[in-house]
């Protein structure tokens, strides 16, 4: 059982994130913010998956503009994603978002944050202090120049420093690198030093196969020391797959029991069907299904049922025919053209 560290909660809409709410698992919408319908359309998916909370990038004055017509569509909170124009914040909020993510590296005039922390304040829009590796505040002259970790510490600790100087609490914070061990070091100083929520991320991460055992390794070893309060996988591919990537990391250290589990064998000597493609099948069925449910699908009868015992629905195939069973009980010997279908049924009536 992993143990939470205790932190502030903040609201994102009808979402809280921190306190004593479940890890909440985000999403940046990839399409063109300017074009609603597109943007809508890609929260609706991210939301039929579970994805709690959609981030939106706001690059310039059209963005902001459009944010009002897709807050009025959106089926989830809305963050907006604001990089060094104040401005774009300010119209955000004047838009309604829930909440804002604001990058120390590149909006760092004081006066400017206080505008948007005004307004902030009076409509109680959260602000994330969103720290990248890659786009650090540059060095004062003179300073010395630390490791990457302390530098990513200390521009979060800067901006939160200066929120709090404007008597501004509704923080949440991020420090993401590339470098997954920088990653975990920079949110492992932070966690100690503030009691806000905290976003977790690994950036940059890759193609979906890089991006999620990198993410999956962050992120996992973060949780599993207690941090973190919302997690966003990022990865060069499908939004969707950022989510189910997300849920998949919160589920292998329960600490989600969103949407049914899938359980399949690796294959081996024994498999006397094609397994793979019927896998993939299932998974896709199950995909969008919210009910907690562990599902199996083995390739033997031999020992596909043995391990796969924990199951509350699995099929062990075999050649040219199946069997179901339930909690590890035979209960149907099915025909392989009706695998998936038999599968699936059981499934939806369980
Ligand atoms: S369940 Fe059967 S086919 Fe699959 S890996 Fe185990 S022994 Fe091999």
């Amino acid at each position: 059982m992993i143990k939470r560290r205790a932190s502030r909660p903040v609201q994102i809409g009808d979402v809280t994130v921190g306190g004593a709410a479940d890890v909440v698992v985000q999403s940046m919408t990839k399409t063109d913010t300017r074009d609603v319908k597109s943007t809508v359309a890609q929260i609706d998916q991210l939301a039929e998956h579970g994805c709690g909370i959609a981030r939106l990038a706001v690059p310039d004055m059209e963005a902001a503009e459009a944010l009002v017509d897709i807050k009025g569509k959106s089926s989830l909170p809305i963050i907006a994603d604001i990089h060094f124009d104040y401005r774009l914040a300010l119209h955000a909020m004047e838009s309604g978002v829930d909440g804002l993510r604001l990058n120390p590296g590149n909006i760092r005039d004081p006066e400017h944050i206080k505008k948007v922390v005004q307004v902030a304040k009076e409509r109680e829009v959260p602000i994330r202090v969103g720290v990248n590796a890659g786009s650090l505040p540059p060095l004062a002259e003179g300073e010395a120049r630390g490791s990457h970790v302390e530098r990513m510490v200390d521009a979060a600790m800067g901006k939160i420093q200066l929120l709090e100087s404007l008597d501004f609490e509704l923080i949440k914070v991020s420090v993401k690198a590339f470098d997954v061990l920088d990653t975990i070091d920079a949110n492992k100083a932070l966690a100690e030093r503030i009691p806000y929520p905290i976003h977790l991320g690994i950036t940059e991460a890759g193609t979906p196969r890089k991006g999620t055992i990198r993410s999956a390794t962050g992120i996992g070893i973060l949780l599993y020391e207690g941090i973190g309060d919302t997690i966003r996988v990022s990865l060069t591919g499908d939004t969707v797959e950022e989510v189910l990537t997300g849920y998949e990391i919160l589920k292998s250290l329960n600490l989600s029991n969103r949407g049914p589990t899938l359980v399949s064998c690796p294959t081996c000597g024994r498999t006397e069907v094609d397994l793979v493609p019927l896998v993939n099948a299932v998974e896709e069925r199950l995909a969008k299904m919210e009910k907690s449910i562990k599902v199996a699908v083995m390739g033997c009868v031999v020992n596909g049922p043995g391990e796969a015992k924990d199951a509350d629905v699995g099929l062990a195939c075999g050649r040219g025919r199946g069997v179901i069973f339930k909690k590890g009980e035979k209960i149907l010997t099915v025909e392989e053209k009706d695998f998936l279908e038999a599968l699936m049924a059981e499934v939806e009536a369980f």
